[in-house]
């Protein structure tokens, strides 16, 4: 398949056409923000930690009957995925309180949830990615009700896949944020990535934190958690 320009570059990732007007191809950086970019660093390893780590949930996804935009991975940094339009509303799931949950509503993190919550922002830099109901969302457009009713039910059900693959690996899944997009004939699949940047990830004996709050919240060992979750995925 021949790469062709590139379509975009975002903070972790670049996109780029290939001779398939339905397939891009996404590479994955080094490069490391938070606090909606205030933050910039570089965590080595990284990108070929997270294509790979998001290509093996996306086809363990897949495989419990979960479309996503996954294609092909083409080398450690680089992966095939369906072009999509993105909805604009990064899904947030918790299972235990943590980051920006534990601060708005006053609480210690790792309260464990009887049942898991969801909520939405609107993805826009510009506002620093506002909190928003599924009501607002439907005031804006930015998705139909529809599309909001399969976007809920898909990322209760990834969370059910998630959360035991990595009891199994001996890891708590905190929270994660999940992106879907529109395919041309207006499927919704799950999109954009899984990975120690999207998710919170806690050992389940010593809870220590093996995700980005390391960079966050200046932790130290980035490199080796990031590393540390590739060996609970893949094995030594
Ligand atoms: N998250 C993300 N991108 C964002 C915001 C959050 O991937 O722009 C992930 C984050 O890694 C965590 C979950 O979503 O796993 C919940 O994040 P939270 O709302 O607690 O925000 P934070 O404390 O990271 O600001």
């Amino acid at each position: 398949m021949e790469i062709k320009e590139m379509l975009y570059e975002g903070k972790a990732k670049q996109v780029f056409a290939t001779e398939n007007p339905e397939i891009v191809m996404v590479h994955y950086k080094d490069d490391a923000t938070a606090f909606n970019g205030l933050k910039k660093g570089t965590i080595t390893g990284k990108g070929v930690i997270n294509n790979r780590v998001t290509n093996f949930m996306m086809q363990k996804l897949e495989g419990e009957g979960i479309p996503t935009h996954f294609v092909e991975e083409l080398n450690d940094r680089d992966t095939l995925v369906k072009k999509v339009q993105i909805v604009p509303l990064e899904v947030i799931i918790r299972n235990i309180s943590a980051g920006s949950f534990a601060k708005r509503f006053g609480v210690e993190e790792g309260i464990v949830f009887e049942n898991p919550t969801i909520e939405y922002s609107y993805k826009n830099d510009d506002l620093g990615d506002p909190m928003i109901n599924t009501a607002q969302a439907l005031a804006l457009k930015l998705a139909t009700p529809a599309e909001i009713e399969t976007i809920r039910t898909m990322a209760f059900r990834i969370n059910d896949v998630m959360k035991a693959f990595f009891k199994e690996v001996g890891v708590d899944l905190v929270d994660f944020k999940l992106e879907f997009g529109r395919l041309t004939d207006g499927t919704i699949v799950l999109a954009d990535e899984i990975s120690p940047d999207t998710c919170r990830f806690w050992d389940s004996k010593t809870h220590e934190k093996l995700d980005k709050d390391r960079f966050r919240r200046d932790l130290g060992n980035v490199e080796d958690a990031y590393q540390e979750m590739m060996k609970r995925i893949f094995g030594a």
